[in-house]
């Protein structure tokens, strides 16, 4: 008797489960489903995503069933479209071998009319996102007063994503007899609420401990400067070269600006986030899937319900604004019995946040510094070895092999082993030698100020059409803070100096450096002084003008064209000088991830020349990098 029949599954389910090719339960599996198939109970289950938690309330609801009752008995509901469908394309996996018994997803973005028509056929599941199904009780084209079972799936982000009214209003509408499962990975107070509302007497069950990370994955955090953080993310990629990863931002706009950077830098990026078509999103998801994509930048919105196994890391750009979703982000990764790693790129203000978070998945964080560049060639050099030793050589070689003979003979075969790997070293060598030391985290200049006013400077001025108040809403709107939020607004002819309070630097750093106006890219910097001692907010007098006026000194005499240059070239790194252009020598500088892998064939199509399989094996990538829109000019 294998596990799963112990487990109390019929003979259709373990057939299926069979073709699944799974071999165990887990251990949400293993406490959930004789409990559900022996009782009619309610159940609130503490377990994440990756856990295998739809098997765990698919297998008994499917035995539960009556398949020649063709009225809805079941109802699931989860946070998200994508999620939604995994749901129902793993319960028609799991019961395939039961005859009559219908699954439909409803979810928005998508006929209603279609979607009540497949239901009146005679769906016995439905699974549905709250908004939809709402929509479609408003509009009497379903009829969930008989049903037997209401699953709540992934309960904690229905409730963060707002959708309370809309799943009490629908529970509402169901029996007072059904049985109710809550799926949760966290147990926030409005899951408490529910449970306590709208179920009888639940029985609980916990999957590691309550609210706590999966055991499978590590978490590290890398402290930075703020104006680091891309660098940091780059070489956190660069020194795992086999790296499948989620990217978090925390806004759509900051994940469209990381995603195209990235593809712009020859890395396998592509965004997801909610100004995306759902084709788009569509296509995005399965080019990940595919794994055409290495890098899924995203918002938390968007990812939620990514169910992609095998995802190595999860790369957490920026913290999320709610600590709590820090453990949705991880459990991107780690999942079905795999291991995964979570990486926090944070500046000195977020360390307390960490321990928060700590507090909350109860597993401590491992404290690393952001590789060097020589670290990363080595570890790039030592993946070229293996890769070299593992590669299959095909036949079609041997035809050529006489005429490579006469070129490479005489080479001894230390001589050519080095040759063979400089080929693809020397890319990561060129680009890392100059490389900055991104561990430097200043107690001094440069640092995030962590509390009271922080003044920047920014490259924009009465040239660029601003006066104060103009630049005052432009920068609120970018940053999408509150109308008091940016405050001391003095506008200079080719620069301004603006204030905020210090815990906006690291998104006033992050947001605004890199975006572009007018064509021209925005730069802005931590002045020394805060601005505090300012005897008006917008006033423009002399005092004012020399605080500033010290610090533009030091940038070139206060130059305009001259500050910003340099600027520029600081934000970039050695990059620029070292390769020219960013559009030119640069990007056939920087180093190139795995051949076979790359993406950015704007690049590759461009130029000339550049390796065969460079050139084919990025027009898929690029396809993900056509889909995803530029980001439009503020
Ligand atoms: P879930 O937590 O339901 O999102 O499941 C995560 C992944 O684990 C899905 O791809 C499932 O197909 C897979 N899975 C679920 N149960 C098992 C099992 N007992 N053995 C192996 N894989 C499983």
């Amino acid at each position: 008797m294998n596990k799963f029949e112990q487990l109390g599954l019929n003979e259709s389910l373990l057939k299926a489960i069979g073709d699944l090719g799974f071999e165990t339960p887990s251990e949400v599996q293993e406490k959930a489903i004789p409990l559900l198939l022996q009782d009619d109970t309610d159940i609130v289950a503490l377990a994440q995503t990756g856990t295998g938690k739809t098997a765990a309330f698919g297998f008994p609801l499917i035995q539960k069933i009556d398949p020649f009752n063709k009225q809805t008995q079941v109802l699931i509901l989860s946070p998200t479209r994508e999620l939604c469908l995994q749901i129902t394309n793993e319960i028609k996996l799991y019961s395939k071998y039961i005859d009559g018994l219908y699954t439909v997803a409803v979810y928005g973005g998508a006929s209603i009319n279609d979607q009540a028509r497949d239901i009146k056929r005679g769906a016995q599941v439905i699974v549905a996102t709250p908004g939809r199904m709402q929509d479609m009780i408003n509009r009497g084209m379903v009829n969930i007063k008989n049903i037997s079972i209401c699953v709540l799936d992934e309960a904690d982000e229905m409730l963060n994503m707002g959708f309370y009214e809309d799943i009490t209003s629908i529970l509402s509408e169901t029996p007072r007899d059904k049985n109710t499962w809550l799926f949760s990975a966290t147990m926030p107070q409005e899951v408490a609420r529910i449970a306590k509302e709208f179920m009888r007497d639940p029985q609980e069950i916990t999957v590691g401990h309550k609210n706590s990370s999966s055991a499978n994955i590590s978490h590290e955090y890398y402290l930075v400067n703020a104006r680091d953080r891309y660098e940091a993310l780059k070489r956190l990629a660069d020194a795992n070269p086999d790296i499948f990863s989620v990217v978090f931002c925390r806004t759509k706009r900051d994940t469209q600006a990381v995603a195209e950077k990235l593809i712009e830098d020859g890395y396998n990026a592509a965004a997801l986030h909610g100004d995306l078509s759902q084709a788009q999103r569509d296509g995005v998801m399965k080019a990940f899937r595919g794994r055409q994509i290495q890098m899924l930048v995203a918002t938390d919105v968007a990812a939620r319900g990514i169910d992609v196994d095998n995802v190595t890391h999860v790369i957490n750009y920026q913290l999320p604004d709610e600590i709590e979703t820090y453990t949705h982000r991880s459990g991107r990764t780690g999942r079905a019995g795999k291991s995964g790693t979570s990486f926090v790129i944070i500046t000195k203000s977020e360390v307390r946040k960490i321990h928060a978070i700590e507090r909350i998945i109860k597993t401590k964080f491992e404290e690393k510094t952001i590789p060097s560049g020589m670290e990363i060639c080595e570890i790039q050099l030592l993946h070229l070895a293996n890769k070299i030793k593992d590669t299959e050589t095909d036949h079609a070689i041997d035809n050529y092999l006489p005429a490579i003979f006469d070129i490479l003979g005489d080479l001894d075969k230390e001589e050519l082993i080095k040759k063979v790997v400089s080929v693809e070293f020397n890319r990561f060598l060129n680009y890392y030698k100059k490389s900055k030391d991104l561990t430097q985290i200043p107690g001094k200049a440069g640092e995030v100020p962590t509390s009271g006013a922080v003044r920047y400077f920014v490259n924009l001025g009465a040239r660029d059409g601003f006066e104060w108040m103009e630049l005052k809403d432009f920068l609120r709107d970018t940053l999408e803070v509150g109308r008091d939020d940016v405050f001391k607004v003095d506008v200079k002819e080719g620069f301004s100096f603006f204030n905020t309070d210090a815990e906006l630097a690291d998104k006033v750093m992050t947001v605004l450096n890199g975006l572009e106006h007018n064509g021209r890219r925005i730069n802005v910097e931590i002045s020394k002084n805060d601005g505090a001692k300012n005897s008006g907010r917008r006033d423009h007098n002399g005092r004012d003008r020399k605080r500033d006026g010290g610090f533009s000194g030091k940038r070139e005499g206060g130059s305009r064209d001259g500050s910003f240059r340099r600027d520029g070239g600081n934000r970039e790194g050695g990059f620029r000088r070292e390769g020219g252009s960013r559009e030119g020598g640069f990007r056939s500088d920087r180093p190139k991830r795995d051949g076979e892998r790359r993406s950015d064939s704007r690049d590759s199509g461009r130029r000339g020349e550049g390796r065969t399989s460079e050139r084919r094996s990025s027009g898929s990538s690029f396809e993900s990098a056509k889909r995803t829109p530029r980001r439009s000019k503020d």
